[in-house]
C-alpha cells in the first residue's frame, strides 16, 4: 500500500506503526511524559478499536500508539452488540465527540471465543449469555475463516447503526491479528478479500 492510497492520516499512522512493532522495536515512549501539555486537557485520538479480550491481543502494543491516538473497547469476539450499552456508549462518543477516523475490528487468530461459538451450550452462563448475545455464528469451512467471518460480521452490524450511518468520513476497517507469527491481515473492501500488510514501506 502506498501512502497515496490510505483512505485518512490515522490509518497511515496505525499501519506505520505496525511496523514499527512488527520490526521490534521497543513500545514508543509514553506521549504523556514528553508531551504533557498537548493531551492534558483534552483528547484527538484518530481511530476507536473493538478488539478481543484475549490478552495477547493488544492494539496499543501492535500498532505502537502513544497516549491519545486510539481509543480501545475490548470483549471477548470483538463482538458489535447494539445491545450493550457500554459499547454503544463508547462508539457513539468516539464518532460524534471524538470523530474518529476510523474504526477497527481486530480479530486474532486461535480466537478461543470463535471456537467456543460452536459449543456455546456447554460453556457458563455468564460467558454463553456475552457470545450468543447478538447472534454471532461459526461461519465458514475453516477455524481461520470463521475468525475472518466474524470481523466481516461485526463490520456488517456497525454499518446497521443510524449514526455511524450519518458519519461520511467515518472508515470502517477489519483486521486479523496473526499472533504465531507476527503478521497483520487487513479486508481490502474495493477487492473484497484479505490481504497481508506489508511489514516493510
Ligand atoms: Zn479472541
Amino acid at each position: 500500500m502506498t501512502e497515496t492510497t490510505y483512505p485518512n492520516d490515522g490509518l497511515r499512522q496505525l499501519l506505520e506503526g505496525y511496523r514499527h512493532f512488527f520490526k521490534g522495536n521497543p513500545p514508543r515512549q509514553g506521549f504523556c511524559a514528553l508531551h504533557a501539555e498537548q493531551i492534558a486537557h483534552t483528547q484527538n485520538p484518530h481511530s476507536m478499536f473493538i478488539s478481543c479480550f484475549d490478552s495477547r491481543v493488544c492494539p496499543e502494543a501492535i500498532f505502537a500508539t502513544n497516549d491519545g491516538h486510539i481509543c480501545v473497547h475490548r470483549n471477548m469476539l470483538n463482538q458489535v452488540d447494539t445491545n450493550d450499552a457500554s459499547m454503544m456508549a463508547s462508539l457513539r462518543f468516539a464518532v460524534d465527540s471524538l470523530q474518529v477516523q476510523n474504526i477497527v475490528v481486530l480479530g486474532h487468530s486461535n480466537c478461543n471465543a470463535v471456537a467456543k461459538l460452536k459449543e456455546l451450550d456447554k460453556l457458563p452462563a455468564q460467558i454463553a449469555a456475552w457470545l450468543g448475545s447478538a447472534g454471532a455464528q461459526y461461519r465458514g469451512d475453516s477455524y481461520e475463516q470463521a475468525i475472518k467471518n466474524n470481523v466481516l460480521d461485526q463490520l456488517d452490524r456497525l454499518r446497521k447503526i443510524d449514526f455511524i450511518q450519518k458519519a461520511e468520513k467515518l472508515n470502517l476497517e477489519g483486521m486479523i491479528f496473526h499472533i504465531h507469527s507476527g503478521r497483520l491481515e487487513r479486508f481490502d473492501k474495493a477487492q473484497k478479500r484479505w490481504i497481508f500488510v506489508e511489514t516493510e514501506e
